[in-house]
């Protein structure tokens, strides 16, 4: 069941999208960095408590580890839209058919349609 392809107007709305999204998650990594940065210097300050030293470490790493996966994102979102910019964006990247529109609606930045990324999550 192949959709059809995105036209102009679906593709502009959607890189509008992308690039509110991109923005907003550059905004959270900065915010999650200067975090895990700030933690990362007052941890120096709980040598004789252990339980806030503790705290604060699993702030920290919690901080990195959101960063992460924003930081993952935005090259995935950083990826869609370049492939709105060369034109084969919706286009499934492992059979080639056209992404399913609810899919692309639900996840913009997807590069696989669902049967094939069923297929990969299964392993088959
Ligand atoms: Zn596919």
């Amino acid at each position: 069941m192949a959709g059809r392809p995105l036209t102009q107007k679906q593709l502009r709305v959607r890189r509008e999208e992308l690039e509110a999204e991109r923005a907003q998650l550059l905004a959270q990594v900065r915010e999650l960095d200067a975090e895990a940065d700030v933690n990362n210097w007052r941890e120096g300050g709980f040598d004789d408590d252990p339980a806030d030293a503790g705290s604060a470490s699993f702030e920290r790493e919690t901080a990195q580890s959101l960063s992460n996966h924003a930081r993952r994102l935005l090259t995935e979102i950083d990826d869609a839209l370049r492939r709105i910019e060369a034109g084969t964006y919706g286009v499934c990247e492992r059979c080639g058919e056209m992404i399913e529109p609810e899919r692309l609606e639900a996840i913009p930045y997807t590069t696989m349609c669902l049967e094939c990324k069923r297929r990969e999550e299964t392993g088959r």
